[in-house]
């Protein structure tokens, strides 16, 4: 079993790729259009948070 097809920002965020890939987690995020309604995370695509919410 592999969760990595489409894995969210909330996993990377756990994963802590803002700190290992800082520049990969900022293309995640900017520009950020969508944030997440159930951590907060803000994102570019609505596919990588776990409860996407327009901006
Ligand atoms: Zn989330």
């Amino acid at each position: 079993m592999s969760e990595e097809k489409q894995k969210t920002l909330c996993g990377h965020i756990e994963d802590e790729l803002q700190i290992k890939d800082p520049a990969a987690y900022k293309k995640l995020i900017q520009p950020a259009t969508h944030f997440c309604e159930g951590c907060g995370r803000s994102a570019a695509k609505p596919e990588n948070v776990c409860k996407p919410k327009e901006l």
